[in-house]
């Protein structure tokens, strides 16, 4: 079994973005409640750093990071930046440590103190742009991870792959004149945020997008990554794996329309394991963004931590 570093914080609990939304504490709190079963004993785990500004530079533009760690509510009191994005007294230090600990998990497979790495965070990261908060997401937590690891070890290819069922716009908007940065997505469409179309190719065609209709299923799921998304990964040949692992494409799940089960995620998971393995020796870093039915949700990251664990 390869050792497997899980990193997370309380702080990430204490992002609340009103009363009735979605994207609730409780996500995260069930993921970690299901990762205390004995089998993930082996689990190395780690508290996530808080981001420094020169980490998140790395992505947002130093005006926009001081605008959002500006925006201090009281307590109980909520800030809509958008009709999905808020923040709470505890959003800011929940959002650093959200990217830290993204930040941390490239730490533990470079320095090799882990094979892979899960950051259990929140809020999510794909859907913020370089200056925008959107979809629940104020730091691209994925895309900081990636500049990280060019900028801190020197990597010149890395892949994002996002199986959320939400286009990751924000990640695709930072990486799409980078020939060097790759993006990989597998979404419904329509569906929010609108994006993520064949023709949306990036400059290199390191820009890879496999929207799949309302109602799809698993095996549909596995065609879209097996006929495109992972050729085009091998392809690129990255050095350094990084997964925005949503979970909200399951068929339990209140937001879209998709059909998987919780065994497709776990498939997905061994197949970006194997493709680690030729092209990045083994390195490879999830980062948790969406899913919202409770139950799936932690059933869905179970499996893909005990894959990322090489687990059988
Ligand atoms: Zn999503």
């Amino acid at each position: 079994m390869a050792t497997t570093a899980l990193i997370t914080h309380p702080a990430c609990l204490s992002h609340d973005p009103g009363k009735w939304h979605p994207e609730c504490p409780d996500r995260l709190r069930t993921v970690l409640a299901a990762l205390e079963a004995e089998e993930f004993a082996p689990l190395l785990r780690e508290s996530a750093p808080l981001a420094a500004t020169e980490q998140l530079t790395l992505v947002h533009p130093a005006e926009y990071v001081d605008a959002i760690l500006s925006i201090r509510p009281g307590d109980g009191e909520i800030v809509q930046l958008d009709a999905d994005t808020a923040m709470s007294a505890g959003s800011a230090e929940a959002a650093l440590r959200a990217a830290g600990g993204a930040v941390q998990a490239v730490d533990a497979v470079m320095e090799g103190w882990a094979q892979a790495a899960f950051a259990a965070v929140r809020p999510p990261g794909h859907h913020a742009e370089t200056r925008r908060p959107m979809g629940f997401c104020l730091f691209n937590n994925a895309a900081i991870a990636a500049r990280w690891a060019r900028e801190a070890y020197g990597l010149h290819r890395i892949a994002v792959v996002d199986f959320d069922v939400h286009h990751g716009n924000g990640t695709q908007d930072i990486f799409t004149a980078d020939p060097n940065l790759f993006y990989g997505s597998s979404h419904q469409s329509p569906c929010y945020p609108g994006t993520g179309y064949p023709h949306e190719h990036g400059c290199a065609n390191n820009i890879v997008n496999m929207p799949l209709p309302p109602y799809s299923d698993g095996a549909a799921f596995r065609a879209a990554w097996m006929g495109t998304i992972l050729p085009a990964v091998d392809g690129f040949a990255p050095e350094l794996l990084i997964v925005s692992a949503g979970f909200d494409a399951h068929k339990a799940d209140p937001l879209a329309q998709l059909k998987l089960e919780t065994n497709d995620f776990v498939w997905l998971t061994r197949e970006l394991v194997a493709l680690a393995d030729l092209h990045c020796a083994g390195r490879i870093v999830s980062v948790l963004e969406g899913g919202y039915d409770l139950a799936a949700l932690a059933a869905s990251a179970a499996g893909h931590v005990r894959a990322l664990m090489r687990a059988t």
